[in-house]
């Protein structure tokens, strides 16, 4: 196909902006193009050479882009640069200096659509030392035998700013009634395009085989699945009742969304907005190759720091860490992550999107092997909105930031926001500004570095009524490696084979200790858990408070006893003080 085609009709494009008129020239568009050509022209109308998530950078640096302008009309590397400030834009520029040079003179031979396709896409491609040098050249040459109209499409596309005003979806529409004969059938395209997120490869096959092709479609191994969006609504009771009477409650982790591509050896990695982040994640890529079983798989789960040697969640913050892009090994070592996987689109050869989220579920519990960094997101099925409660509670107390509420009937909807998961966000939170100083109950044995000495400690609060210590947190985090190996020879007097009669606990800790030793702990917030007893009832029946995100300050309080800890009535005087409503935000 001549590129000159294309560009008449981008030329019409320039001068509407309404979509049905953008539709009815894309149509027209699309009509004229061969099958083989039509992956291209698809590409190059979005102003890309292929599918974002391949990663294919077009952009030529403003500077060059002038040189090549340059080069090409003979103009003086000033009068090109005044052009484009005058015009405010490079395809501008182009077309009048190239008029000037050129006066009319004829060109022989015709540019194709595939030429100047190949050509950006060998200038994206070159890379390394020397390499400007002969991108420069090729789009001389291109220009060369370009028209002036043509070289004004070239220049914007190559620069990366070509915005044609054209959407994902105007294409599809303009397909639907170019290829596939009617309207209706956008709906059909889109579905194609929300299991593949690749436009050209759908407007292709529409042409090629047609309607039945397009509705056979099946998400493919490499190709990033449009993700599925959740719906909000405020309370558990509204909920069950759109779900039907009985949901699964998933905790909602706070990390990054991760769709996982197992392909044999290979592992790719796609981030919410559908780039490739394998490179952030090299240990989730190790962790799917050992524990997701399968050959082709498609996973999506939830990418969380985490405290390694005790499997805490740590805050998003720190997960942040990870975007760095330079000394990814190092960085990597330093905050761990670990992978939740809440969902499988693709596994044994079956395309499960269009199965029910329990048999999805049922899938991810046969395929991975669950251990400290490849996890399965908690999940536990109920029709009891008290239940919804006491698991939010659990969430939030664990470092989750909510629940995410799913029909246990749904299927996967690719690229759409409904009701299949719904969002349940907590309403209060109340901060802890002040430290808290904890006694230590017990002991729970350490993995990895800290195999062999300790992983955490069970802590718990003096209640003074009852002259009892009900635990209120397990901390693992803040310890230092002197921490670490003298706390052991510290605790070990007070060491004893059963709970000392005087802690209260829900959690068994490998080791229980009678309360004498005292730390000094801070910690985002103070919650209410199910599964800590330190002030049980006094602000929510069957609930006790728990601290979120604890951390070990470094001070031991060897002056107090165990009596003067800070007590459970201060503790819920705490959380009373600084209860707060959450206003949530725009687009949460
Ligand atoms: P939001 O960004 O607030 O609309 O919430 C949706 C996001 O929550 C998803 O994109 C995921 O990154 C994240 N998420 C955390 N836990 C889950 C879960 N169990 N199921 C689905 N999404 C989750």
């Amino acid at each position: 196909m001549k590129y000159s085609l294309v560009v008449e009709s981008y030329e019409k494009l320039e001068g509407h902006t309404g979509r049905l008129a953008i539709t009815e020239v894309l149509a027209g568009l699309l009509k004229e193009t061969p099958k083989q050509d039509l992956e291209m022209l698809v590409y190059l109308t979005q102003g890309k050479l292929r599918p974002d998530y391949e990663g294919i950078e077009l952009g030529i640096a403003e500077k060059y882009a002038l040189r090549v302008l340059h080069t090409a009309s003979g103009k003086s590397i000033e009068q090109v640069k005044r052009a484009y400030v005058d015009s405010g834009d490079i395809g501008t520029a182009a077309e009048r200096l190239l008029d000037e040079s050129r006066q009319g003179a004829l060109f022989t031979e015709a540019l194709t659509l595939k030429r100047v396709y190949d050509t950006l896409m060998d200038i994206a491609r070159m890379s390394g030392e020397g390499s400007t040098d002969s991108k420069l050249k090729e789009l001389v040459n291109l220009i060369g035998d370009a028209s002036s109209k043509e070289a004004k499409y070239i220049l914007r596309t190559a620069m990366g700013v070509l915005r044609l005003g054209v959407a994902d979806y105007t294409i599809l529409d303009a397909c639907a009634v170019a290829l596939l004969g009617e309207k209706a059938h956008r709906k059909s395209l889109e579905r194609a395009y929300n299991v593949t997120s690749d436009l050209g490869y759908v407007v292709r096959l529409a042409a090629e085989e047609g309607l039945d092709g397009i509705r056979h479609v099946k998400v493919q191994v490499g190709k990033p699945i449009r993700p599925m969006l959740a719906e909000r609504l405020p309370t558990a009771e509204e909920i069950l009742e759109k779900m039907g009477g009985d949901v699964v409650m998933e905790y909602k982790l706070d990390g990054e969304r991760a769709q996982v591509h197992k392909m044999g050896d290979r592992v790719e990695i796609f981030s919410r907005r559908l780039e490739l982040i394998t490179p952030t994640y090299p240990d989730v890529v190790k962790y799917t190759k050992e524990y997701v079983n399968g050959k082709k798989v498609i996973l999506e789960g939830e990418v969380v720091a985490v405290n390694i040697e005790t499997g805490e969640y740590l805050p998003f913050q720190e997960l942040m860490h990870r975007r760095r892009k330079h000394d990814v090994e190092e960085t990597m070592k330093r905050y761990p992550v670990a992978v939740n996987f809440f969902d499988v689109m693709f596994s044994d050869g079956r395309d499960f999107t269009q199965q029910p989220y329990s048999a999805r579920r049922k899938e991810l519990e046969r395929i991975i092997e669950q251990n400290e960094f490849a996890r399965l997101v908690p999940a536990k099925r109920t029709s009891d909105p008290k239940e919804v409660e006491r698991f939010m509670e659990e969430a939030i107390s664990q470092g989750g930031e909510g629940l995410m509420l799913k029909d246990p009937r749904a299927t996967y909807n690719a690229g759409a926001r409904g009701f299949g998961w719904i969002k349940l966000k907590r309403e209060y939170r109340s901060e802890l500004t002040d430290t808290i100083d904890l006694v230590i109950v017990g002991g729970i044995h350490g993995r990895g570095r800290r195999a062999g000495v300790f992983g955490a400690y069970l802590l718990a609060a003096y209640d003074e009524k009852r002259g009892a210590y009900p635990t209120i947190t397990k901390v693992g985090t803040g310890f230092s490696d002197e921490d670490l190996r003298r706390f052991p020879k510290l605790l070990k007097p007070y060491e004893s084979e059963v709970k000392p009669p005087d802690v209260e606990s829900i959690l068994v800790p490998d080791v229980w200790y009678r309360p004498k030793v005292v730390i000094e702990t801070i910690a985002s917030e103070i919650t209410l858990s199910p599964i800590y007893p330190a002030g049980l009832n006094s602000i929510r029946e069957g609930s006790g408070l728990a601290l979120r995100f604890p951390k070990f300050t470094g001070k031991l309080r060897d002056e107090k006893g165990p009596e003067d800890a800070t007590t459970v009535k201060e503790v819920v005087e705490m959380y009373s003080l600084q209860l707060k409503k959450i206003q949530s935000k725009p687009g949460d």
